[in-house]
C-alpha cells in the first residue's frame, strides 16, 4: 500500500506540475520513472497512474495526499477473485494467494455477478478487499400497471413516496451526535480527539445503515416497470428551511441514500430518472400555482391559489412525480423511452448494468 500510495503520488504530482491530462502522455512520462524507484509490478504501476489522473479530474484544485488513506486499486490484470472464496492479488513479492470466507449471502446474491475492479483498504489494522460487480439488467416489464413515483428526500421525514408512504426522518439521532461532537470540540484533550475519531466512524455507520434500511423498504414496493423520479442533487441542499435544520440537512448523507435507492431499484428492473427540483416543495401539486405559503409550518403545505393542504413531503414528491410525466409526454415518450435532454437525467435502459460493492 506504501509503494503504492507513493508511486500514485508521483504520477499524480508529475500531472498537476507538467499540467497533463492525458492517460497517455502521463505513461510516457511517469511510467519508467516510477518503475526505478518503486517496486510495484507493472500493472499496479499502470493502475496508479490511472488512479492519479482519474483524481486529478476529480478535483482540480485541490492538493490530494494519498498517504493519508492507504489502498489499492485492483483490476482485473492484478487480482483475481470468485465466490468460493479463490483470491489472488499482485504484490510488491509476487501473486499472493488467498482463500477467503464469503459470507453466504453475498454468495448467494451476487455468485451469478461479473467480478469487475476491486480495492484493497486498511481500517484500523484490520485489511477489506472492497469487490466490485456487476450486471446486465433484465428490460423493465413495463405493462398498464407500471406506476410513476415520486420520492422526495429530507429532513422532517428522510424520505417521502407519491404513493403515499414516509419514512422517519433522524433529527433526534443526529442532533444528539452533534451535540456530543461540539462538546468533544470544545474540550480539545487527546482523549476527546480519541473519542472524536471514533465518533465520526460510527456516525458513517449509522448513516449507511438507516440509508440502507429505509431504501430496501422503499424499493420492496417497486415493481420491475415502475419509474423512480428523484431531485437531482443541487437542490437538496440549498433548498428548505433555516439555519438550524440545514445543519442537520449537511451532515446526512443524501447522495448515498440516492444512490442506494437508485441501484436497488434498477436491480428489481424499474427505471430511475431524476429532475430538477427547484420549488418541488413551494408548488402546489393540483393547481401548480408557487402562491403558497412557506412551507415549514410543522412540516404541513396550504395552497393560497386553490387552497389545497397536505403534507409537505408528500406534496413535494406529487410534483417531483408529475415533472417526470409532464416531460415524458412533451417529449412523446413511452415510458420505457430514456428521456434525453439537459434537464432530466436518466438511468436504467435495457442494457443498463447495476453496480453493488
Ligand atoms: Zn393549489
Amino acid at each position: 500500500m506504501l509503494e503504492f500510495s507513493r508511486a500514485t503520488q508521483f504520477a499524480y504530482d508529475y500531472a498537476r506540475a507538467n499540467r497533463i491530462s492525458s492517460w497517455k502522455t502521463l505513461h510516457e512520462k511517469t511510467y519508467r520513472k516510477i518503475r526505478g524507484f518503486s517496486m510495484l509490478p507493472s500493472q499496479l504501476c499502470c493502475k496508479a497512474i490511472k488512479l492519479a489522473l482519474e483524481t486529478k479530474r476529480g478535483c482540480r484544485n485541490r492538493k490530494v495526499d494519498f498517504r493519508r488513506e492507504l489502498s489499492i486499486q485492483y483490476d482485473h490484470r492484478s487480482y483475481s477473485f470468485d465466490f468460493s472464496g479463490r483470491c489472488s492479488l499482485a504484490t510488491i513479492n509476487g501473486r499472493l494467494r488467498l482463500d477467503l470466507r464469503v459470507p453466504e449471502y453475498y454468495a448467494k446474491t451476487y455468485g451469478d455477478w461479473e467480478v469487475r475492479g476491486a480495492a484493497l483498504c486498511r481500517s484500523g489494522k484490520d485489511l477489506f478487499l472492497n469487490v466490485i460487480v456487476a450486471k446486465d439488467l433484465p428490460a423493465p416489464a413495463i405493462g398498464a400497471s407500471s406506476r410513476t413515483i415520486g420520492i422526495d428526500l429530507g429532513i422532517n421525514n428522510l424520505a417521502a413516496t407519491s404513493d403515499g408512504r414516509f419514512f422517519k426522518g433522524v433529527n433526534n439521532h443526529i442532533a444528539r451526535l452533534q451535540g456530543l461532537r461540539s462538546r468533544l470540540q470544545s474540550k480539545g484533550t487527546k482523549s476527546a480527539k480519541r473519542h472524536l475519531k471514533n465518533l465520526s466512524g460510527r456516525q458513517k455507520r449509522f448513516m449507511r445503515s438507516i440509508n440502507h434500511e429505509v431504501s430496501r423498504r422503499i424499493v420492496s414496493r417497486i415493481n420491475s416497470g415502475d419509474m423512480i423520479v428523484m431531485e437531482n442533487l443541487h437542490g437538496i441542499r440549498s433548498r428548505r428551511r433555516g439555519k438550524v435544520l440545514n445543519r442537520l440537512l449537511s451532515g446526512w448523507s443524501f447522495f448515498q441514500l440516492r444512490q442506494l435507492i437508485e441501484y436497488k431499484a434498477l436491480r428489481k428492473g424499474a427505471i430511475f430518472v431524476t429532475v430538477p427540483a427547484h420549488y418541488s416543495s413551494r408548488e402546489c401539486s393540483r393547481c401548480h400555482e408557487s402562491r403558497t405559503e412557506r412551507p415549514g409550518n410543522a412540516g404541513f403545505f396550504h395552497c393560497l391559489n386553490c387552497g389545497y393542504s397536505c403534507n409537505a413531503d408528500l406534496n413535494a414528491s406529487f410534483n417531483l412525480r408529475d415533472r417526470a410525466d409532464a416531460a415524458r409526454n412533451v417529449l412523446g415518450l413511452f415510458v420505457n423511452q430514456p428521456i434525453v435532454g439537459d434537464s432530466i437525467s436518466y438511468s436504467g435502459k435495457p442494457t443498463a448494468s447495476a453496480v453493488g460493492s
